[in-house]
């Protein structure tokens, strides 16, 4: 029996056409260049805060065949592991194959979530210690987006600082809103309290802070600002999350304080992952 059944074929034709597809429920633009969206989260998706996963839409058909292809790309989940749904901030990248298109995304639509989460920016890749930095430039802040709402890191530090530096003001209010949402949380903002010290900077346009984080680090600007000692292995860990550049000069400032880099496997003293390829 061969299974010509109209009936059947409609209903496989019923089947959703995305593969691990969930739903948009949120889209938030920032600038021209950024923007944050939050979906429904795979029911069997277990990840721990910081990590990333593979997320995409599918591509154009194939000109030969008509057949499409997931495009996929490794986005860090912004959201906090305990969230019913999983939020993401992007890059706008104008000829970019996926975010060209992730771009025009609305409320409704789908995104696939491959539910396979990794990373090096969990809590698990550091030994405890007093005092935690956060150190992201532009879409780096994801991860520490994600973080920031963990109630573990509150429970495992005593203080801690997120830098994060972008070009524009515009491009520091994702995390700016987030950072000033926390104090009112009903779900932890009383964990956070005054734990969570930010400093925002920014390298070209004007601002109350300006300049390369990695120069306001080794210079002792961070430190000055919020009265804490210079980085020492014995009471800090550092994550970093920005373009390759910014990841070997912090990765360098870490090391001259002689701290170890940290993974999975081996916790240390500092972490490091890159926000794009590029
Ligand atoms: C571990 C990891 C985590 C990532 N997490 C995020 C995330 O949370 N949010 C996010 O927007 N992107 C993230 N990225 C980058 C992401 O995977 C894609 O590169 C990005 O979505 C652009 O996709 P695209 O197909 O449009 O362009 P691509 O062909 O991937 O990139 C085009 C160009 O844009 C540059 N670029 C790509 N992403 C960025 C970025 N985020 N900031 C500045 N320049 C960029 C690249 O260097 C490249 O030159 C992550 C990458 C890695 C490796």
């Amino acid at each position: 029996m061969t299974d010509q059944n109209p009936i059947t074929t409609t209903e496989a034709k019923a089947v959703p056409v995305l593969p691990d597809a969930q739903t948009v429920t949120k889209v938030t633009h920032y600038t021209d260049r950024l923007f944050s969206f939050r979906v429904t989260r795979p029911a069997s998706l277990r990840f721990r805060s910081g990590e990333f996963v593979m997320i995409g839409l599918m591509g154009d058909p194939d000109p030969k065949t008509g057949k499409q292809k997931p495009l996929l790309r490794a986005y860090s989940i912004a959201s906090p592991s305990w969230d019913d749904e999983l939020e993401f901030y992007s890059i706008k990248v104008q000829d970019g194959p996926l975010t060209s298109k992730l771009q025009n995304i609305q409320v409704g639509d789908e995104v696939i979530v491959r539910p396979k989460p990794v990373g090096t920016l969990v809590l698990d890749a550091l030994l405890p210690a007093k005092r935690m930095y956060f150190v992201a430039t532009g879409t780096g802040i994801a991860p520490f987006a994600s973080l920031i709402r963990d109630p573990d890191l509150y429970e495992r530090y005593d203080e801690v600082i997120l830098c994060h530096t972008c070009r524009e003001t515009a491009e520091l209010k994702y995390g700016a809103d987030l950072v000033a949402s926390l104090a009112d949380d009903p779900l932890i903002g009383e964990v956070v309290g005054d734990k969570l010290k930010y400093f925002p900077t920014t390298t070209q346009e004007p601002s109350a802070r300006m300049g390369r984080i990695t120069h306001l680090l080794k210079d002792g600007e961070v430190a000055k600002e919020f009265g804490l000692p210079p980085l020492n292995p014995e009471t800090d860990r550092l994550m970093v999350c920005g373009s390759m550049g910014l990841n070997v000069d912090i990765k360098a400032i870490c090391e001259s304080a002689g701290m170890n880099e940290g993974s999975n496997s081996q916790p240390a003293d500092f972490v490091v992952e890159k926000a794009f390829v590029g």
